[in-house]
């Protein structure tokens, strides 16, 4: 593809982005293909020939798109968000036209400056940590994932506390302990597996009825254990969980961090974001006992997947873990150590230029555009649960601090509530005008509200909630007969 044909084709592309952004709101949110469906519609094995540029747009519309669960829709209230917006967009397209690789700072300055730069501006915006900036012991890096950034901590963690025996001689299994709550992500449980440290490394500290996790249980597990001979590595504390955004009390379990020496990871995947707007920034008080702390732009931050934010307090503590300098990538700056290698900061080697949409985020919206996102997301989905709240066919059923309702409808004694309950949330996805999903909560179903799609607005929320009552109404009218 020449440049030119690449201008053309490109301006094409951007139109039917537009085109369906435009549109999305008008179809069925959850894709309703059947298993095997997409793979039906495409050709057995790959063309021999290239074919027309408009043949790849046009198979778009007849293939990809009636298999797509839109998450973009204004309808969707599933999971967490996925948000994306034009500036991300347009930020992805750049970096993936300069095709440059930013492993090390000599291989593009600008792919390692403009992230520190852009992470330290988020720190800021944030409010967290003077310890995470650059000019300071520690520093941020663009992860792909909140996945990969809870492994990375734990490796960091594992340096620490082993003062640097685990890269030498690998883990003790029988040695280290993990600290987590029955809320943490499991990812954080797959990074412990990666480690080598096995699932009995867990340890589950017990929540509290808002689900958070327990300072005087995480406590009495450090105690018992390093009474009985563990080492114990790190806490997750996770703020915002992914079940029900309950808040694990950072002020309250850092100091037994600090008091046990484990390293303090702050999972705030979801919400941590939230903290543009400075009046939820309580919500994370205590975010000062932080050793390594992640959130992800690209879930309610206008940015496309993938752009997780990810600090840690103590530089030294992760490049320890994952440093690693073959002759191949010797270079005069890394030498002289006066450049960040962000290669030495994550799994991989090879990194994408993440930082440019942030930065075209930034520049877009600007901390007010984003506060102003965050804010409609909390403000309609506390009305929402004023509604619930006010209504006797359902519970609200935890706290709702941020974007999130969980609810439980009511049902006759007679009815299985579970199964009422999962059967009204596909009829509502069934109907294409709205996707929801479930969690449990003490063991019984509720249905998950999450607001958050850059496009929701007032009348989709409102629109949610008829669904709700009219299809609660339906069912126990045929329940009843
Ligand atoms: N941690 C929490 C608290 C989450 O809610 C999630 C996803 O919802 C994750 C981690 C995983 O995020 P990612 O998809 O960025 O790996």
């Amino acid at each position: 593809m020449t440049p030119e044909q690449f201008r053309q084709h490109g301006h094409e592309v951007v139109d039917w982005i537009a085109d369906y952004w435009t549109r999305v709101g008008s179809l069925p949110v959850r894709s309703p293909v059947a298993p095997g469906d997409v793979r039906e519609a495409l050709p057995p094995s790959a063309p021999e020939q290239g074919e027309p540029f408009s043949a790849v747009l046009a198979d778009l519309d007849r293939v990809v798109v009636p298999g797509l669960t839109h998450w973009q829709h204004p309808g969707f209230f599933g999971y967490f968000p996925a948000n994306t917006s034009g500036p991300s967009v347009l930020g992805d397209l750049v970096s993936a036209g300069l095709g440059v690789q930013g492993m090390s700072w000599v291989t593009s300055p600008a792919a390692t400056e403009l992230e520190q730069h852009v992470m330290d501006w988020f720190a800021e915006l944030l409010g967290l940590p003077e310890s995470f900036r650059s000019t300071g012991t520690g520093g941020g890096v663009v992860q792909d994932t909140s996945s990969a950034a809870n492994l990375v901590a734990l490796l960091a963690a594992l340096h620490r506390a082993s003062s640097g025996a685990t890269v030498r001689n690998g883990v003790s299994p029988e040695e280290y302990t993990v600290y987590v709550s029955s809320e943490t992500h499991s990812s954080m449980e797959k990074a412990v597996r990666i480690a080598g440290l096995g699932s009995d490394a867990v340890r589950l500290v017990e929540v509290d009825a808002d689900l958070a996790m327990r300072p005087a249980a995480l406590a009495a597990r450090l105690e018992r254990d390093t009474a009985r001979g563990f080492r114990p590595v790190l806490v997750c504390a996770t703020v915002g969980t992914t079940s029900t955004t309950a808040i694990d009390p950072l002020a309250e379990l850092g100091p037994i961090c600090q008091k046990y020496g484990v390293w303090l990871h702050v999972d705030a995947a979801y919400a941590g974001v939230s903290a543009v707007a400075p009046e939820l920034r309580p919500l994370q008080a205590g975010v000062e006992w932080a050793d390594s702390y992640t959130t992800d732009a690209h879930k309610w931050l206008l940015t496309g997947f993938d752009a997780t934010l990810f600090w840690v307090a103590d530089r030294a503590a992760l490049t320890g873990a994952l440093a690693i300098l073959p002759e191949y990538l010797r270079n005069a700056a890394t030498d002289a150590g006066s450049v960040v290698d962000y290669r030495d900061w994550q799994i991989e080697l090879g990194r994408r230029f993440r930082a440019l949409k942030l930065w075209f985020v930034l520049r877009w919206y600007g901390a007010e555009g984003l506060r102003a996102h965050i804010r409609s997301g909390v403000a309609m989905a506390q009305e929402l649960a004023g509604w619930v709240d006010a209504d006797d066919r359902f519970d609200v059923v935890v706290p709702h601090p941020l974007s999130l309702v969980c609810l439980r409808p009511r049902w006759a004694a007679d009815v299985d509530a579970d199964v009422a309950t999962m059967t009204l949330m596909e009829r509502l996805n069934d109907g294409g005008e709205v996707f929801l999903t479930h969690t449990t909560v003490r063991g019984q179903v509720v249905l998950r509200v999450a607001v958050g799609a850059p496009t929701t607005t007032r009348a989709h929320v409102e629109r949610v909630w008829a669904l709700l009552c009219e299809g609660h109404d339906w069912l126990a009218a045929d329940f009843a007969e």
